[in-house]
């Protein structure tokens, strides 16, 4: 069980810092915004929107041409998906699935989907990620914004319902065992960004920027840059601010962090990103980990679970693997970033050590 935890009589003792992933993002957008703007003296020349869905700023930039209605129907989009698979609003088809109390659930067909997609990434990352653990983030009050610490007996009994969970899913139809409860905030957002990307691609737009809050894909090539690529800036975990950029196209790069959503009881910090064979928050040294792929569910998914697995794992992960790049920020300001990158990314802030790298670490050096 969690080595931090701490059984609280009365909430009326626990005093929290609570730090919000809104206000981390809406500094995570400013600075990619400036990073265009200075790239980018046509920066004007977008059509842009910006909102508030999925408990985050979303940015989507078009070239300035676009048909305004081509905004409002890819807003419309996020809200469409935010009302299906959102886990805390009543009414969505992800929070009916959970309330239901049978064991055998008829469920819309999308859904469907995205849960056979998080299942499969279940397995591949050996339940790194893991789609199971609404039941965990709730008592932790990361859906609610009640914060607290549980306690270690209380975590124990929900683990049952989440552990090695038997889920069956033919067509549209779920089979689990009651209590059992999913949340796919570990992919969500990567879908959302899929989705936009393939109606981009339906209605010819030529290229694009989406930024769902800090879910990042960059459709089409950059025309005011030589290369056409476009430069995506990844946040540095310490302070909020620019760590370094990627210089890339039609690719996603999403960034999960400890820094994204957390709270402090008692001098000690307790993050959103869950391991599941604990119940508590990871704490493994990473503090933000950002994949690069071409499918951003998966780049979604798979910075989730990479965070979860610990670096040697997630390396050794990506050198089987081969389909994604990877860059890991530790808590000792250590910057790991696979192979691939070598030539594209860029480290733009002193006081970090760098390391490229091509196979796994083995720490035990066999
Ligand atoms: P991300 O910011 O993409 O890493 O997603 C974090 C969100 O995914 C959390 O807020 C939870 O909703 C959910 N989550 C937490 N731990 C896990 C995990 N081990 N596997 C999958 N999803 C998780
Ligand atoms: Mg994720």
């Amino acid at each position: 069980m969690c080595e931090f935890n701490h059984k609280l009589s009365t909430d009326k003792k626990i005093s929290y810092i609570t730090h919000s992933k809104f206000l981390m993002k809406l500094v995570f957008c400013t600075f990619l915004i400036c990073l265009w703007g200075c790239i980018n003296p046509a920066r004007d020349k977008y059509s842009e929107n910006s909102f508030f869905a999925m408990d985050t700023w979303m940015e989507i930039k078009l070239p300035y041409d676009t048909d305004a209605s081509v905004q409002t129907e890819l807003e419309a989009e996020i809200r469409r998906i935010e009302n299906i698979f959102s886990v805390t609003l009543p009414g969505s088809s992800l929070y009916e699935l959970n309330a239901s109390e049978t064991e055998e659930v008829q469920a819309d067909g999308e859904l469907t989907a995205l849960l056979y997609e998080a299942e499969r990434l279940r397995s591949l990352t050996d339940g790194a990620f893991c789609d199971t653990l609404y039941i965990i983030s709730r008592e932790w009050g990361f859906t609610t914004g009640e914060y607290k610490v549980p306690a270690a007996d209380r975590l124990g009994e929900l683990l049952d319902f989440v552990g090695n969970a038997e889920v069956t899913i033919v067509s549209d139809t779920v089979r689990r065992p009651p209590g059992l409860m999913f949340d796919l905030g570990g992919i969500t957002k990567g879908y959302a960004a899929d989705r936009i990307v393939s109606i981009l691609k339906e209605k010819n737009i030529a290229y694009g920027i989406i930024n769902l809050g800090g879910n990042i894909y960059v459709h089409g090539a950059n025309p005011s840059n030589s290369e056409n690529k476009w430069t995506v800036g990844i946040t540095d975990p310490f302070d909020g601010g620019l760590l370094g950029t990627v210089a890339v196209n039609d690719t996603a790069v999403v960034t999960s962090g400890s820094y994204e959503r957390y709270f402090e009881y008692e001098g000690r910090r307790y993050h959103h990103i869950i391991d599941s064979a604990t119940g508590c928050p990871v704490d493994n040294g990473l503090v933000s980990v950002t994949v690069i792929a071409d499918d951003s569910s998966y780049a979604d998914g798979l910075s989730t679970a990479l965070f979860v697995m610990g670096l040697d794992n997630a390396l050794r992960f990506q050198s089987e693997q081969k389909n994604f790049e990877a860059v890991f920020i530790t808590e000792n300001k250590e910057i790991y970033y696979t192979e691939g990158l070598k030539d594209i990314f860029t480290c733009s802030k002193s006081g970090f050590t760098l390391s490229c790298v091509k196979y796994a670490r083995n720490p035990q050096g066999e």
